[in-house]
């Protein structure tokens, strides 16, 4: 499979090159030259398959020759095996057609672990047999730095550079990063917002010389084997469900698109998927640019589930480029209007196509807080405020249509966001064993400001030669 990116003016590269580049030379992002197929009998088969076959059927057409069978299966099952649920991704019902799909059972109880785990294994896999290194770095609003942090420590290949907004996450997400003592990891503390923070990524990425020089990888979700390694639990949950006989809704707790643009894929590759569903807190870009066909950016405010806490998907400029023929053209001309003026409008029959597969609603922070509450003293299983934004969302949805099962993406366990939890249910959630003495351990973190040519300096500094 080749790749393509979005604004057309970078070169078509193999899966293996996509994603050691993550960001594509123009600006764009990748995307597989065709979307592959997976026909009705695949998809029947895939019911009581275990969680790793399935991903590998999900995921061999977008690899194609790039990594033989043998080692993919290998690494798929190595990526796994440390999850705490043996179905990997296991399904909950907590109410009449209301799932949640609990996706936060691996190393730092989020989703961005079911991706990580697989792509730090994947490059390490392809820089080896190149022979070469790379330096990794990836802005957080917190979660996808501790997966990427705990994927990559102590890989020979690479170093890791992970800048996230200080003080602008929680105590047990940056201690996920901080706390991990290894010659190869750097948790950098930026005094800005999550958007600053990518902003410098993307800065790095386009001053070419110093991204040649050191070997520039990105691991954010711009880069394309993540939402690709995403695809999987959009199938497994599916089949458990009794597709694909009949149709399943998705209800996404969203940030930077990445985790609803895979069920998107998994769609196009054949899944029968009725609505996916975009669910933001009160940084709500999304649900505004859907109901109004107006993408504008305002300011970002910190809520209760601040991995969503962004203003700028990156990953929306995939589904921009496949809702508009995939003309770069179109797309190069939008984003230069988002540079300069903070907001474009989109033309009626984008627009209207955006709208044939999603929906988007917005919970604010009251109701997230009752979700966590009413949930609770129902059923007893305790939300996290990310899952509970969806939640909200999703009761929404199935009281529009009482006969389509939806499932919610859980994306953290609730003891990453223990405050939350604890004002809405008055139960403090605790950590898992393998996380229990996380809050006394020693922290290893760097403060710059938000400067690009600081963090490049800062890079230079401490890679390894
Ligand atoms: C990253 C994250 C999200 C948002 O996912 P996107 O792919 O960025 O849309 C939601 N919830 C949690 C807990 C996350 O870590």
């Amino acid at each position: 499979m080749q790749y393509i990116s979005t604004r057309g003016q970078a070169p078509e590269l193999s899966f293996s090159d996509a994603m050691l580049a993550g960001l594509a030379r123009d600006g764009g992002l990748y995307m597989p030259r065709t979307i592959p197929q997976l026909d009705a009998t695949t998809l029947k088969s895939h019911a009581g398959l275990p969680f790793t076959t399935v991903a590998q059927n999900v995921m061999t057409p977008f690899i194609g020759d790039s990594i033989a069978a043998a080692d993919l299966e290998a690494m798929i099952g190595a990526a796994y095996a440390p999850f705490r649920h043996s179905a990997v991704t296991p399904l909950v019902q907590i109410d009449d057609n209301l799932f949640v799909l609990e996706l936060f059972h691996g190393p730092t109880l989020a989703f961005k672990d079911v991706a990580m785990q697989l792509l730090g294994r994947l490059m390490d896999h392809e820089l080896r047999a190149r022979g070469q290194r790379a330096t990794i770095v990836g802005a957080t609003s917190g979660d996808t730095g501790a997966a990427a942090i705990e994927a990559f420590a102590g890989l020979g290949q690479v170093d890791v550079f992970i800048l996230f907004p200080n003080g602008r996450v929680s105590e047990v997400q940056r201690r996920q990063m901080t706390c991990v003592d290894s010659p190869n990891v750097h948790a950098i503390a930026v005094d800005g917002t999550f958007d600053d923070c990518q902003a410098i990524i993307k800065g790095l990425f386009n001053h070419h010389a110093f991204a040649d020089r050191v070997g520039l990888s990105g691991i954010n979700s711009i880069n394309w084997a993540r939402v690709m390694a995403q695809i999987s639990y959009y199938f497994t949950s599916a089949a458990v469900l009794g597709s694909p006989h009949r149709k399943i809704s998705y209800c996404v707790p969203t940030g930077n698109f990445g985790d609803i643009l895979a069920g998107y894929i998994a769609g196009r590759m054949g899944l029968p998927i009725e609505r996916l569903t975009i669910a933001t807190n009160a940084n709500d870009i999304l649900a505004r640019t859907l109901e109004s066909g107006t993408y504008a950016i305002t300011g970002v405010a910190a809520t209760q589930s601040p991995s969503m806490d962004i203003q700028i998907s990156s990953n929306f400029e995939r589904l921009l480029f496949e809702v508009q023929n995939r003309d770069a053209d179109t797309i190069r001309a939008q984003m230069a209007t988002l540079a300069q003026s903070r907001s474009f409008t989109l033309p009626q029959a984008a627009l209207a196509n955006i709208r044939k597969d999603f929906d988007a609603a917005t919970t604010f922070e009251p109701q997230t807080t009752a979700e966590i509450s009413d949930t609770y003293h129902k059923t007893g299983y305790i939300l996290d405020p990310h899952t509970a934004v969806a939640v909200s969302v999703a009761r929404r949805q199935v009281k529009k249509a009482p006969h389509i099962p939806v499932v919610t993406l859980g994306t953290a366990h609730p003891a990453k966001f223990p405050d939350a939890v604890e004002a809405a249910t008055g139960v403090r959630p605790g950590l898992p064993p393998h996380l229990a003495d996380l809050l006394s351990r020693r922290e290893h973190v760097s403060y710059l400001p938000a400067d690009a040519a600081k963090v490049e300096r800062f890079i230079e500094e401490r890679l390894r030669k």
